[in-house]
């Protein structure tokens, strides 16, 4: 049996050339209705994954490197071919931040299309509801902005 420190997911930009594992379960696991994300990602809401920077590895060749960009206290990492944002760090490039996902990015069943191992990632809430793109008909916790520090929704 697979223990939760057992478990590998692979995730890639959309074309490939930028990959990394994340090691064991996230910290949290969510989807965001926010409107930056909504913004960035041209989608009503996505499902962010947070792991801490020992769990983050980049398992691309040497010869593909991420284009770097540094928000200030936000780190974007983007396929220089696709220009996919691949990863995010919650720092400066290279810190020990925690790291965001989007569930998206993470490796499928070839077959099914599904990702591997949803169950141990699967979002657990949504957050910024307030300011959702759509109505979701399911039974996790919907909190107008942040979980728990602000009006629950659902
Ligand atoms: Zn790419
Ligand atoms: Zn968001």
């Amino acid at each position: 049996m697979s223990t939760a420190q057992d478990i590998v997911h692979n995730g890639s930009c959309l074309c490939g050339a930028i990959s990394f594992k994340l090691e064991g379960k996230p910290l949290f696991s969510i989807y965001c209705h926010c409107t930056q994300c909504q913004r960035a990602d041209g989608a009503a809401f996505v499902s962010s994954m947070h792991f801490p920077n020992s769990a983050f590895t980049w398992t691309h060749s040497p010869t593909s490197k991420p284009d770097i960009e540094d928000l200030g206290g936000m780190t974007l990492y983007r396929c220089p071919k696709c220009r996919s944002c691949a990863a995010c760090q919650f720092g400066a490039p290279g810190s020990d931040a925690n790291w965001t996902i989007r569930g998206s990015h993470l490796a499928r069943d070839p077959e099914s299309g599904r990702i591997l191992d949803w169950d141990t990632v699967k979002p657990t809430g949504h957050i910024f509801y307030g300011t959702r793109l759509v109505d979701v008909a399911d039974d996790l916790p919907k909190w107008e902005g942040f979980s728990n520090r602000s009006e629950r929704l659902g």
